[in-house]
């Protein structure tokens, strides 16, 4: 690489000149964070008038249709453009049945957030870990060797699952199962439901990480044996995200995801360099526990931290911002 200067060094060039005033600042600022990038994860579970707390995520809840509905409303409201749907059954099964049912938890919210908020961008995640009763991601088999995630039999209810998702309104799909395949599967079922004008957001490059230790409370979709590394990947690797990422493009995705986010800026600045697609970063719960948890003892300042650390991920390539601070943020960024 040349060096970024064309010619000369000090005294010339002084890069402090462009610092002086906050409006000097404001006009050579590279990156810029916009709440018109933010998308706030949802959690859904049946009932009435439920705001179940989420113990490790101050702030978080899980929401019966109705209360979610009244959030996303208010997020809405605030200059949140987009909600991304969990949802969390009321009974699960080793066909994850729930996940594709038409009444199913997220089918109902996403029919009800369409009709109250027409505006709103309604993605769903699509995987089969909260529906599962062992609580993993696909289909599972004991063999000689201990119990195996199966990926070929996982793919038709992937697939099931995404095309119910459009059938009851969601904009755009997002399938965070990491089974291989499941996008062309996933593509292919909704091109033949009618459904060839649906976006796929892929969790294309989707690690096996530790920081999604608060989210498993909040969805209730922590793995009852073994643990994801048979399918999510590993956190050394770098050129294996870029695998990843070429097949889900073959394979059709429009978006494509990297998660977790602040522990891995160097494969997002890789994706969005490579492919140059809209590339999301999911700020996931463990980097969004730890802000709050340090700012509750007074050892860091929520808003300026949460601020910087979701500006890094734009600076790094991402496109959309996945937080779970997606409201505050956006009153933030209008003061
Ligand atoms: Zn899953």
């Amino acid at each position: 690489m040349s060096s970024p200067l064309p010619y000369g060094g000090f005294p010339v060039h002084r890069p402090r000149r462009l610092r002086e005033s906050p409006a000097l600042r404001r006009l050579v600022r590279e990156t810029r964070l916009s709440a018109e990038q933010l998308v706030l994860p949802l959690f859904a579970r049946p009932g009435r008038k439920v705001r179940q707390p989420v113990g490790s995520m101050p702030g978080v809840f899980q929401l019966s249709p109705d209360e979610l509905v009244r959030d996303a409303g208010l997020a809405f409201a605030a200059g949140v453009p987009s909600v991304l749907l969990f949802g969390i059954p009321g009974r699960k099964d080793e066909r994850a049945s729930g996940a594709y049912a038409r009444n199913g938890i997220v089918q109902q919210t996403v029919r009800l957030l369409k009709r109250e908020l027409p505006g709103l961008l309604v993605l769903t995640d699509v995987c089969l870990c909260e529906y599962m009763s062992h609580g993993h991601c696909g289909v599972v088999k004991p063999g000689p060797r201990g119990t195996r995630v199966l990926n070929d039999p996982s793919l038709a209810l992937l697939a099931r699952t995404a095309a119910s998702h459009a059938e009851a309104g969601a904009d755009i799909v997002a399938p965070s199962d990491m089974m291989d395949g499941r996008v062309r599967a996933i593509r292919a079922a909704l091109d033949q439901a009618g459904f060839s004008h649906t976006p796929i957001m892929s969790y294309a490059a989707k690690y096996a990480s530790a920081f999604y230790g608060p989210f498993r409370d909040a969805a209730e979709s922590a793995p009852k044996f073994g643990d994801r590394l048979s399918y999510q990947m590993d956190a050394a690797n770098s050129d294996e995200a870029m695998r990843e990422v070429a097949l889900d493009v073959a394979e059709g995705a429009d978006i494509v995801m990297v998660k977790p986010a602040l522990a891995y800026l160097d494969i997002i600045h890789r994706v969005k360099s490579t492919f140059r697609l809209p590339t999301a970063a999911y700020a996931v719960s463990g980097e969004f526990s730890m802000i709050k948890a340090a700012a509750a003892r007074g050892w860091l300042d929520e808003k300026a931290v949460t601020l910087e650390a979701l500006l890094s991920l734009r600076r790094a390539g991402a496109d959309i911002v996945i937080t779970y601070a997606a409201k505050e943020v956006a009153g933030w960024l209008k003061e």
